[in-house]
């Protein structure tokens, strides 16, 4: 009887994560798994503002996929997923070549949210992939250049739009960032605007009133100018319109005013709901037997009307419960039931400071900064090991990781 056939698309937080417990889990030869990602790297989506502003090496946030994997139990196959057919089993891929399975993973992750607002596609930056995240670098500098030709203080102007967790990341970054940037690049430091628009009262509006206030004086005090209650309308290349009148010129705009989930599964016979995938308590498809979904492109209700939020938190505890519930399901055992344990949620503001809560603890400052790093070495811990978090933070030399971003 030939071995059933386990393909994952996506190897991001959730993908990744149900591969190598797939490793773990299955016996020898009880079945094939095949890995499918767009690029043969693995990027750490929650430090993606750092490749932004180029406060951390590409190797830090880009990790060969091979050399992460177990090529012995996996297979990895660096491709563009364009269709799955469910009546065949076969997974599409550009270029035209197709992947047989038995049991289908789709952890194809996110989109961004541009809400249809003018402009916003063709002429915002998005920090979405490792890819995009290193144009906004590059965007940066090439501005700089320009500077020194025309001298036009707009393209000394960063906008950062949307105020939640990654745009106060990035505004963070950009602060601790800068002044190196400019420096390197002959730019006068104090000629830098660094402008965030959220459409909200505050930054953070989702957290407890003192978490804002801190979060509010830490931007402001690292001359963040902060324009909140008003939205954005519309973006071209040349500035950003918004509500009230004002108008932004600037060649920059950052947006990070909220994600989707991939709108590629769209059109493959899946049920969509809210623009995702909706799994059931296993972590199944709804009313699919060998299709399991996780992470940003599935929709997992908590209760009768809220959803899990896009984390990775969310992709990672996701992931092991998948990867259990296919090998029960190859072994005709009962699956497991998915329950969520949210462990809190900090976000870095810079590299010194942080906003965040543990259950009723409030964390900032250092303090907050500290935790953060310790989550993301954690993260590598789980993936590859202590041999991983050494060669992140040392920089022990590996396979380089082959990136050309779009300029
Ligand atoms: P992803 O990590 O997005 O992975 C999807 C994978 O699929 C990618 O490798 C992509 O290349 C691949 N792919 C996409 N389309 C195709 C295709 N057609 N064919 C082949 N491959 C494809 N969450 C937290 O919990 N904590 C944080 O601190 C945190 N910080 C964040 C900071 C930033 C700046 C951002 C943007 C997000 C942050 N998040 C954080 C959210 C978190 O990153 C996402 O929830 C997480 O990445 C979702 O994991 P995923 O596996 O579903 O998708
Ligand atoms: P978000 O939806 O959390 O925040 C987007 C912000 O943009 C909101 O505050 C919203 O009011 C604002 N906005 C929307 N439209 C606007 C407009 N037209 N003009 C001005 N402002 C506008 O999105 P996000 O920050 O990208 O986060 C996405 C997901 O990733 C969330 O689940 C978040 O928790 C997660 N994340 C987590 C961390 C962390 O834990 N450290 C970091 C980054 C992201």
């Amino acid at each position: 009887m030939s071995k059933p056939k386990i393909v994952i698309l996506g190897a991001g937080y959730g993908g990744i994560m149900t591969s190598k417990s797939l490793e773990k889990l299955l016996k020898s030869g009880e079945a094939d798994v095949t890995l499918i990602n767009k690029h043969d790297y693995h990027y750490l989506t929650t430090q993606l503002h750092k490749t932004g502003v180029g406060t951390a090496a590409d190797r830090q946030i880009a990790m060969s996929i091979p050399e992460l994997i177990n090529p012995n139990k996996t297979r990895f196959l660096k491709a563009a997923v364009s269709s799955v057919d469910i009546n065949t089993q076969e997974v599409h891929l550009e270029g035209g070549d197709t992947v047989k399975y038995d049991y289908l993973v789709i952890a194809l992750g996110f989109e961004i949210e541009t809400f249809g607002i003018p402009g916003v596609k063709e002429n915002a930056f998005a920090i979405r992939s490792f890819r995009s995240s290193k144009t906004i670098y590059h965007q940066i500098i090439k501005q700089f250049n320009l500077y020194k030709e025309d001298h036009d203080p707009s393209r000394l102007t960063i906008v950062v739009a949307g105020g939640g967790f990654t745009g106060i990341e990035m505004m963070g970054e950009l602060a601790d960032g800068l002044p190196k940037l400019c420096k390197e690049h002959d730019i006068p430091y104090e000629k830098i605007r660094i402008v965030a628009i959220e459409a909200a009262p505050s930054v953070i509006p989702f957290f407890p009133k003192q978490s804002i206030q801190y979060t509010t004086e830490v931007l402001e005090k690292r001359n963040i100018e902060l324009i909140t209650s008003t939205k954005i309308l519309e973006c071209t290349a040349e500035k950003v319109i918004l509500e009230n009148n004002l108008e932004i010129p600037t060649k920059t705009l950052i947006w990070s005013c909220g994600v989707k989930g991939n709108t590629i599964v769209h059109k493959w016979g899946l049920p969509i709901e809210k623009g995702k995938i909706p799994v059931d308590s296993e972590l199944r498809v709804k009313n699919m037997k060998n299709i399991f979904s996780l992470g940003d492109c599935s929709l997992f209700m908590k209760d009768e009307k809220n959803a899990l939020p896009p984390t990775a938190q969310v992709a990672l505890q996701q992931a092991s419960v998948c990867a259990k519930n296919i090998v029960a399901s190859i072994r005709g055992e009962l699956l497991n039931t998915f329950e969520y344990h949210h462990k809190g949620s900090v976000a870095s503001i810079g590299l010194m400071a942080a906003v965040g809560k543990v259950g009723n603890f409030r964390l900032s400052g250092l303090f907050g900064a500290f935790m953060k790093q310790v989550i993301e070495a954690r993260y590598l811990f789980n993936l590859g090991g202590p041999s991983l978090i050494i060669k992140q933070h040392f920089g022990v030399s590996r396979e380089p990781v082959k990136v050309t971003a779009k300029q």
